[in-house]
């Protein structure tokens, strides 16, 4: 049975129709009860995911195929890690764009 995942899709366990899509996943993640402490500020939330966007072990836009998450729960949580082989790309620093220009010197 292939694992279906956007909206519309069917549950692998009820069967039940489900609406899997990033907006929904993300939106369930902002009602996770964290206390604030265990909680990510907004800016390095949007930084993983931009991360987990750019990274060919993401699924559907919302399944890290490393650990099986849904990365817009880990990604709000203090202390998670990106579990990815090479190292955590979450704790990369984040590449900057080059100056205009500077590639055509
Ligand atoms: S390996 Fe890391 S960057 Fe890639 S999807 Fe998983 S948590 Fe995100």
């Amino acid at each position: 049975m292939a694992l279906r995942l956007g909206s519309g899709a069917e549950c692998f366990r009820c069967g039940e129709e489900q609406d899997l899509s990033p907006e929904v996943i993300a939106k369930l993640a902002a009602e996770l009860p964290l206390e604030a402490a265990l909680r990510v500020e907004p800016a390095e939330y949007e930084r993983r995911l931009a991360v987990c966007g750019a990274c060919e072990d993401l699924r559907a836009k919302i399944l890290c195929a490393r650990c099986g998450c849904f990365v817009q729960f880990r990604a709000r949580i203090q202390g998670a890690y990106c579990p990815h082989p090479g190292g955590d790309l979450w704790a990369r620093p984040a590449v900057s764009e080059p100056e205009t220009g500077s590639l055509n010197r």
